[in-house]
């Protein structure tokens, strides 16, 4: 019995000095001694904290949405912490090395904007082999994905919410204007210009713009849906060809992100809209600095505030404090965070009338 009782006494002891041990190792790794990677120079509990190391990847830097979401991750960082953003060129092997990369060097954290997002699982499944904590971004993971590893969190904005905001900018418009009604048949003929198939975005904006439609009471008719994958050379080649195939039906234009609905634009002037009195309402999503041109030109009717600033800055912070170890709330992190491990930020309508909001 006295020697079964050693046995687990010593078991007990082990088991500490193994956490003690792993502690000191998360604490070095989380930036919060500096003595604990300084191989010779004596341990001690007062050191000043490190700096974390951040490691940050876009799906790609090509993206005119991500590069504000980019900048202010590396604004939000400022001298706080080293981060280190990567291009995953669109391609979601790319993406696993870099992270895989990430992982070697023993980054603090990781914070990851999915090429594709149903791949965030193998993503958390490597991350918590490594006890690296990650921050998904923009593309939002499944929802069994995000409960593999406490450790795991997410930072956007409710898709549905700028679909909606969508829909009422087009209603509002069409309540003011009955003359967009242009065959007076009491129903709107719109076409879709998609994002990419599958993003939480493309899917959810092209749902509940058409819905808030419906819902206002107005029906509607689709003429057209194509994906131009986000991008405004492919929004202005789908616009083209919906203009080829239902020219003047069409009444309105959905865009599920600003670059697609500027596209759409060009488009539509080749046709010689928005000059002596002819126009098309035109609605994106994003609010980026050339849409907001656009509004203040007249020709994009509205778009929605996606505020990249504001989704930087969390990302970041959340990565910030799980990478010294902490559990990220309100008070450490400056974001409200929704079911342990959700950080929403919110969308806002712009039109010419609050333009300063998005400048
Ligand atoms: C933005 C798009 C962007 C996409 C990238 C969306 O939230 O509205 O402009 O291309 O995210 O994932």
């Amino acid at each position: 019995m006295k020697k079964v009782l050693t046995v687990l006494v010593a078991a007990a002891m082990i088991t500490v000095v193994g956490c003690g041990n792993k502690n000191d190792a998360n604490n070095a790794a989380g930036g919060g001694n500096t003595a604990g990677g300084n191989a010779g120079a004596p341990k001690t509990e007062t050191s000043a904290p490190k700096k974390a190391n951040i490691g940050v990847a876009i799906y790609k830097f090509d993206d005119t949405f991500m590069t504000g979401v980019r900048n202010a991750i590396s604004a939000a960082a400022g001298d706080k912490a080293t981060v280190d953003i990567v291009d995953s060129q669109n391609s979601q092997p790319t993406q696993n090395d870099k992270v895989d990369l990430f992982i070697t060097k023993k980054v603090n954290a990781l914070a990851v904007n999915p090429v594709d997002r149903t791949a965030a699982g193998v993503i958390i499944d490597k991350a918590k082999a490594a006890n690296i904590p990650v921050v998904f971004f923009n593309r939002e993971p499944l929802a069994d994905d995000m409960k593999k590893w406490d450790k795991v969190y997410y930072v956007g904005a409710k898709a549905e919410q700028s679909g909606t905001m969508e829909g009422q900018l087009i209603v509002d418009y069409f309540k003011a204007h009955p003359e967009a009604d242009k065959n007076k048949d009491g129903t709107l003929q719109y076409v879709m210009l998609k994002g990419e198939p599958g993003h939480q975005d493309a899917e959810l904006r092209t749902k509940f713009s058409v819905k808030a439609v419906e819902d206002s009471g107005m029906k509607v008719e689709k003429l057209a849906e194509d994906t131009a994958m986000w991008d405004r050379v492919k929004g202005q080649e789908k616009m083209a060809a919906f203009l080829a195939s239902h020219g003047d039906k069409i009444e309105a234009v959905f865009a599920n992100n600003d670059d697609m609905a500027l596209g759409a634009i060009e488009a539509l002037k080749a046709k010689g809209y928005f000059k002596d009195g002819k126009f098309m309402p035109v609605v994106g999503v994003d609010a980026t600095a050339p849409a907001v041109k656009a509004l203040e030109e007249g020709t994009l009717l509205g778009t929605v505030l996606n505020d990249a600033k504001n989704q930087g800055k969390a990302t970041f912070n959340i990565a910030n404090v799980l990478a010294s170890g902490q559990t990220p709330n309100k008070d450490n992190a400056g974001y409200e965070i929704t079911d342990g491990k959700y950080v929403w930020v919110p969308y806002k309508k712009i039109t010419k009338e609050n333009i300063n909001d998005a400048k």
